[in-house]
């Protein structure tokens, strides 16, 4: 199959105009926001889009509000060739790129998506401030965009979960499109961070899906106790330092609230710096695999 060729749509009336094109002349628009520096991740949220839309739209920009004072922000990976290549081999047929002033301009912004209950546990305990960023910058562009659809990783489980409350409460004319979590083959879940590891730590980051994978194991031959499925986790994760755990937990999938006593059903979340890197992942401990 041969790759489709991108349109390259710059700045807010550019994505408008042909948004609005689309929309009048009927076609379904699937959406991929994105932060760049794109994997084999973000290509499968792209062809899912371009199987259930006429056309998929994917922006790349990486969001200053969602970074605190001391993240990566400035050496977060930027590679727009490479990106244009995997959107356009996914089958993306436009490339949505803005400036941040444009997005915020320094002098007269001052309106934000606030997120509040859970979105102040686990990342939002660790990163202050992020889910107010990540909320903000996705309504700002379901607005610029209008699409019929938006996909988002299962891989940011806490960010999904945020994202489609949001639509519920704010009574948004879309619908989110929930995607699995692509992998490595040894586990490691595809990150674009993963390329501050060093070889060595590389090894370690594979601790994180492991820990997972140990307590679905222990899920499905019958344990269902929050406090020992945790320890099952946590055992792997100490045999594994010098990594350090910002958090592990086991969430309701539904509610994102924390887990006591016995389960059915639950979510299992962890996050942790091998060095310098900070990386999440997160599993679902039910019965069948996740779609
Ligand atoms: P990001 O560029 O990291 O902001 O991610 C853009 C979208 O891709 C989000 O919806 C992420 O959840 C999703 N994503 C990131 N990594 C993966 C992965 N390994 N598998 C599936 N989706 C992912």
């Amino acid at each position: 199959m041969s790759a489709s060729v991108l349109r390259s749509l710059e700045g807010i009336e550019a994505m408008r105009a042909f948004s609005r094109e689309m929309r009048g002349k009927g076609r379904s628009i699937g959406f991929v926001p994105t932060m760049g520096a794109l994997h084999e991740g973000h290509q499968s949220l792209i062809r899912r889009a371009r199987a259930e839309n006429d056309l998929v739209v994917v922006s790349v920009f990486v969001n200053p509000l969602q970074f605190g004072p001391a993240e990566d922000f400035s050496r977060y990976p930027r590679d727009r060739e490479g990106d244009a290549q995997k959107i356009a081999a996914a089958g993306g047929e436009a490339l949505f790129t803005v400036t941040a002033e444009e997005m915020y301009p320094h002098d007269s912004f001052a309106t934000f998506v606030v997120p509040e209950g859970v979105a102040s546990q686990w990342e939002g305990a660790v990163r202050p401030g992020h889910f107010r960023g990540v909320l903000t910058v996705v309504m700002k562009l379901f607005q610029i965009v209008a699409p019929t659809r938006a996909y988002f990783g299962r891989k940011d489980a806490q960010q999904l979960f945020l994202i489609e409350r949001m639509v519920r409460d704010l009574h948004l004319d879309l619908q989110i499109v929930p995607c699995p979590t692509l992998r490595e083959s040894d586990g490691l879940a595809m990150s674009s961070r993963n390329v501050y590891l060093s070889p060595a730590e590389r090894v370690q980051a594979q601790a994180l899906s492991r820990s997972l994978r140990a307590a679905l194991e222990s899920y499905r031959r019958g344990e269902r106790e929050t406090q020992r499925l945790i320890d099952e986790a946590g055992r792997v994760l100490e045999a594994a330092p010098p990594l350090t755990l910002d958090y592990l937990a086991l969430v309701e999938p539904d509610r994102f609230s924390p887990c006591r006593g016995r389960i059915e059903r639950a979510r299992m979340i962890v996050a942790a710096r091998v060095g310098k890197t900070r990386l999440i992942d997160n599993l679902l401990l039910a019965a069948e695999e996740e779609q």
